[in-house]
């Protein structure tokens, strides 16, 4: 018999492939094999899964104020709810939330933006003027001011 815990695990996989996660960050998340991954990525979606590279940080998926002010929101909200954590349930839990009150969202944009602000590969700060917390990076156009305000943020 599958222990209870397994099952979730491969529920939560099912669940988050149908998302559009990718693989390499399903498997990551559930340890749940390849094989099996893959497979079910070709009955959900119809198509063999991408092999292709993932992006190196959440800057790869903002393009614009509109992406940077989306991105934040989501971390912050992430963040607001699961404080540190980042599991397969909490992505998901999120992800699904934050899209009922706000839209469609890429969920590797999520993910990597709830990724890069633990790992403090950029950093999740708040904006003096209006408080709203904002993923803030020099390295970046659309990071150095609050996506919210337009307040210049001085490093
Ligand atoms: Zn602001």
């Amino acid at each position: 018999m599958v222990a209870l815990v397994e099952l979730e695990s491969l529920q939560l996989a099912h669940d988050l492939i149908q998302t559009g996660l990718r693989l390499s960050i399903v498997r990551g998340m559930t340890r749940i094999g390849t094989r099996t991954l893959r497979q079910w990525w070709k009955d959900v979606h119809g198509v063999r899964p991408s092999n292709g590279k993932l992006p190196e940080s959440v800057l790869s998926f903002i393009k614009d104020k509109d992406s940077a002010a989306r991105l934040s929101a989501f971390a912050a909200l992430h963040r607001r709810v699961n404080g540190m954590n980042l599991s397969a349930a909490s992505l998901l839990t999120t992800w699904r939330e934050f899209q009922r009150i706000c839209g469609p969202m890429d969920i590797n944009a999520a993910y990597f933006a709830v990724r890069d602000v633990r790992a403090r590969i950029v950093m999740l700060s708040k904006c003096p003027v209006c408080h709203a917390a904002f993923i803030y990076d020099v390295g970046s156009r659309h990071t150095g001011q609050c996506p919210f305000c337009d307040t210049k943020v001085l490093g």
